[in-house]
Order: structure tokens, then C-alpha cells, then sequence
């Protein structure tokens, strides 16, 4: 690969657009804007599901051109392609997932509670955080610990891939760990289950230092 090689700004971000200071550089943000203004244009609502699934089904057709096209370049006969797949993965065999993955639903209770209650006007930026980050976390983890084992890509990619993914879990971790210390000042009232999602994203984190490969035992990797 070459050394100048430098991924796209949506290979590694949160798709969190508004506050994205790539926005200038970002194909898929410019791409989107242009969806939606000839929409907008057209008279018709972006977000109506009939009118979304057709963009799904132009974006899934572009996708496969450019698939096929990079395939070419490398002289890939997609055809001959072997059938035997990759051997998968699970994700709950490794400790970060498992950790991860318990934060998601933890988390989820906690916002529905919050949704029912109605949220509060001091920690309406916090809860937004707190939703945007809680899926994401565990959904890069598991796009981290799936490229553990990858014999497809080359190790400076594999290493490039590995340094996004977590650069954007840490990031989730830390803006979700200030909006729930936030919360834990404005909701007195929901101070136990606050405090069990810091420690849940402390041990993610400090888990994700010291050894982001550590497999759980198969005893608790299969009750869960
Ligand atoms: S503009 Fe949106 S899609 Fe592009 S890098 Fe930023 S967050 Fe990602």
C-alpha cells in the first residue's frame, strides 16, 4: 500500500454530521447534501420510507459498481471468486465486546427511562450524547474485534483499521462518560444506575489498554 495513502474522513468518524469539522472534505456528507436538496427540489420528503428505499437501492447499486471496478483494477475475477467463506467470528468471545455489549443494553434501559419520564431541559444535550454513543460504542467494538483474525486485508491496513475503530470508540467513551457525570450532578435520583454505566465504560476502557484481545471463558461467553 502506498505510505501516502490516506482513508476517507467517514472510514473512522461517528456520523455525527452537524459537528463534523470534515464536512468540507467528506464525500459521503456532500453526496447526502445533494440527496436531500434534489428531493427538497422535486417537492418530495427525503424521509419517506418509499422515497428512502429507493435511495437505498441506487446507493446499494452504485456500491457494487465501485466494488466491481476496484475488483478490475486488481485483476480480481469476482466470478471465480471461492465459495467457502471466512471463517466467522463471535464477537462475545472477547472481553471488550462483552463489555460493550452490556453498556448497549444497560444504557438502553436507562435512556427508555428517561423517555418515559420525560427528559429533563438541563441534560438534553448530555441525553443526546448518551443515545448517539450507546449503539455506537458497541457496534465499532464488534467491527474491532472482527478484524482480529482478517487475512484479506495487509497488516498496514489492518493496523490503519484498527486505529480508527478505536479512535472512535474512545471518543464515544469519552463524551458519553462527561454526559453521564453531567447527569449524575442534574439526576440525584438516578445516582446507582449513573454510576453503574461509568464503571461499566471505566472497565471498557481500561480493558481496551491493557489487552483489547482477552477472550472470555467459554463458561461465560455461553450464558450470554
Ligand atoms: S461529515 Fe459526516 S460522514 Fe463525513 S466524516 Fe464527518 S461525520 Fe463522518
Amino acid at each position: 500500500m502506498s505510505p501516502k495513502y490516506k482513508p476517507p474522513p467517514y472510514n473512522y468518524c461517528d456520523y455525527r454530521c452537524a459537528q463534523c469539522n470534515e464536512k468540507e472534505n467528506c464525500l459521503v456528507y456532500k453526496e447526502n447534501q445533494e440527496r436531500l436538496l434534489n428531493h427538497y427540489l422535486k417537492g418530495e420528503d427525503p424521509n419517506d420510507p418509499d422515497i428512502f428505499l429507493k435511495d437505498l437501492q441506487k446507493i446499494f447499486k452504485k456500491t457494487t459498481e465501485m466494488i466491481k471496478k476496484s475488483a478490475a483494477e486488481y485483476d480480481i475475477d469476482t466470478a471465480k471468486l471461492p465459495d467457502n467463506e471466512e471463517p466467522k467470528i463471535n464477537p462475545r468471545d472477547y472481553v471488550v465486546y462483552q463489555l460493550a455489549f452490556q453498556y448497549a443494553r444497560e444504557s438502553h434501559n436507562f435512556i427508555k427511562q428517561l423517555q418515559n419520564e420525560a427528559i429533563p431541559e438541563s441534560v438534553l444535550e448530555d441525553f443526546d450524547d448518551l443515545l448517539w454513543y450507546h449503539s455506537l460504542i458497541v457496534a465499532k467494538t464488534g467491527r474491532l474485534v472482527s478484524g482480529f483474525n482478517d487475512r484479506f486485508f495487509d497488516d498496514e491496513i489492518k493496523k490503519m483499521e484498527e486505529e480508527g475503530t478505536l479512535s472512535v470508540i474512545k471518543k464515544g467513551i469519552k463524551l458519553s462518560k462527561n454526559a453521564l457525570h453531567h447527569m449524575l450532578n442534574e439526576l440525584p435520583e438516578h445516582f446507582y444506575t449513573i454510576s453503574d454505566l461509568l464503571e461499566l465504560l471505566n472497565r471498557l476502557s481500561e480493558q481496551l489498554q491493557k489487552d483489547m484481545h482477552q477472550q472470555v471463558e467459554s463458561t461465560l461467553s455461553d450464558s450470554n
